[in-house]
């Protein structure tokens, strides 16, 4: 007798759902186990929890760093470690990605994560809340709403002004499959209140009987007899190792600490397992691998007096174009009405430049298999010069906004890039690899893919190869970055394997 039926290993953006989708059944015995704190209702939620107008990126942190290019200085990496994951301290946008990113998935020999196959999933977990159209959700528990004209703050408010100025086109819908250009972004939160998936999916869910959540418990390894996966080894905050049994195991831990977990459990690449000496369980070449984000950059405005003020939302709209030569889509320009972290500093605006459709991949290091080592992040942005070529054309055209009359009359001018920094090919080149930071949408590392793909983590239905009883259920699934912040994918990527987990369990 297994101890529990299912055990889900972190509760972010994609261990959430599975939990409590898997729970639904009240056959199903479901123990969601998370690294960082639960809080059990709003209330009892941190200030940096419940306000989304600033990202939370200390006080439930891993205290991450990574280095974004061969020639940049290492730095933080924010991630959430609490229920909710990274959702629970995130900016709350909401888009989905276009049919082509999910049609690319299924070309990669996926045929379970075509646009057609992913749809009802984004349906599902929506409650959109301006929209009808046949796209959209209406009873999903994640909310969705756009800020209206009257609530944008003036930089918001300028910048799509500034888009019309310069001819770009309006949407005021940037989840509607075909939409481009300038408009208010889709975001998951409620007045101030983010709306993690501790909020959308545990809080509806957790006084079931079935469903156990244990908090401030790091799962050490994964537990694999004769390849068949029976469990996890857990240690609590106070030092103590249990193991615990279970007919399915979900991997749920993000992007990093995912391809960490399995590591530690031997399954990784041959070179790493030597190298730290871990026992090996299943070669698997593409663990760690493959790191793809979203690098960006954000030339830096000076606000007029009473325009920008730190309690005002970060972000409300965005604008999407393509580049010549491009792909649909690929690049977000998006406007910061503050430079994200609260300082002494007078403050600034931004208008970040991000390659969105990004080709660049990294990895991560390991250097120890010690449960408290961190991997390390290594980004390599801009290795593929094709996101190069995208980002100078999202910083020319970011200038080229930041310098219209709608931008004029709420702007004192442009700290920085100075004339200097871009005088010149070489130092436009130099000023984007020593300032270029994430997007903070790291994916890809267990990614999933065809047999014959010799960096395949897990196949169609998201199972670990060559191991029974495991799954992936997170952002290190996606084989290729989608081209949007990518919570919501993640959220969909949830429900899409929690399908699959109640089938094998029923
Ligand atoms: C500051 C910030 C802003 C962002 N803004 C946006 C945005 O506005 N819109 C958007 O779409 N995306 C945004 N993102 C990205 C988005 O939040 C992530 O893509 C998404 O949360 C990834 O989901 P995940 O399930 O892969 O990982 P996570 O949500 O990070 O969940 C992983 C969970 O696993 C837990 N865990 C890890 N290791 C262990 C272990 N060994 N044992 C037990 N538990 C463990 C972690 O504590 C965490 O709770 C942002 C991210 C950050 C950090």
């Amino acid at each position: 007798m297994m101890d529990y039926d299912l055990i889900v290993v972190g509760a972010g953006a994609g261990g959430a759902p599975v939990a409590a989708r898997a729970s639904e059944d009240p056959r199903i015995r479901v123990l969601l186990i998370e690294s960082g704190p639960d809080y059990p209702n709003v209330e009892a939620l941190p200030e940096d929890l419940r306000n989304v107008n600033h990202g939370s990126f200390f006080d439930h942190d891993w205290k991450l760093r990574y280095q974004p290019s061969a020639t940049s200085r290492t730095s933080l990496f924010a991630r959430g470690r609490v229920t909710g994951g990274s959702s629970a301290v995130n900016t709350a946008i909401a888009l989905r990605g276009y049919p082509a990113d999910y049609d690319e998935w299924a070309g990669r020999g996926l045929p379970s994560w075509s646009w057609e196959k992913v749809l009802p999933y984004f349906i599902r977990l929506e409650t959109d809340l301006d929209r009808d159209d046949p796209w959209h959700g209406k009873s999903g528990p994640v909310p969705i709403r756009r800020h209206p004209r009257d609530e944008l703050v003036p930089f918001q408010a300028a910048f799509l002004d500034a888009c019309a100025e310069l001819g770009y086109p309006a949407t005021d819908d940037h989840n509607a499959p075909d939409s481009q250009g300038a408009g208010p972004h889709p975001m998951n939160k409620r007045g101030t209140l983010r709306i993690s998936t501790a909020i959308a999916y545990l809080a509806p869910a957790r006084d079931r009987p079935n469903l156990t959540i244990l908090p401030d418990t790091d799962v050490a390894r994964v537990i694999v007899e004769n390849g068949v996966a029976t469990g996890v080894e857990v240690r609590a905050r106070d030092g103590r190792t249990q193991t615990i049994t279970a007919r399915q195991v979900v991997l749920s831990c993000g992007a990093i600490h995912t391809p960490a977990v399995l590591v530690r459990s031997g399954i990784g690449p041959k070179s790493v397992l030597e190298k730290l000496g871990v026992a090996e369980t299943k070669i698997l070449e593409g663990v760690g691998r493959n790191l793809m984000d979203h690098p960006a950059i954000a030339p830096t405005v000076i606000p007029k007096a009473g325009v920008a003020d730190w309690d005002q939302p970060v972000i409300q709209t965005t604008m999407y174009y393509t580049t010549p030569g491009g792909d649909f889509n690929d690049m977000q320009l998006e406007p910061l009405s503050f430079m994200h972290i609260k300082t002494d500093a007078p403050i600034l605006m931004g208008l970040a430049a991000c390659v969105f459709k990004s080709y660049s991949r990294g990895e991560l290091r390991f250097e120890s298999a010690d449960v408290d080592a961190r991997p390390q992040l290594y980004m390599n942005y801009f290795s593929d010069e094709r996101d190069l070529v995208k980002i100078k054309d999202g910083i020319r055209r970011a200038m080229e906004i930041l310098s219209t009359r709608a931008i004029a009359a709420v702007s004192d001018g442009i700290a920085r890039p100075t004339a200097n920094e871009l005088d010149d090919a070489d130092h436009i080149d130099a000023w984007i690899r020593r300032n270029s930071g994430t997007g903070a949408h790291p994916a890809c590392t267990a990614m999933m893919g065809a047999a014959d793909d010799p960096m395949a983590v897990c196949d169609d239905h998201a199972r670990v190869r060559g191991i029974t009883n495991l799954r992936i259920a997170d952002a290190s699934l996606m084989p290729v970055v989608p081209r949007v912040n990518t919570n919501i994918p993640t959220i969909m990527i949830g429900e899409r394997v929690s399908d699959w987990v109640k089938q094998d369990l029923a």
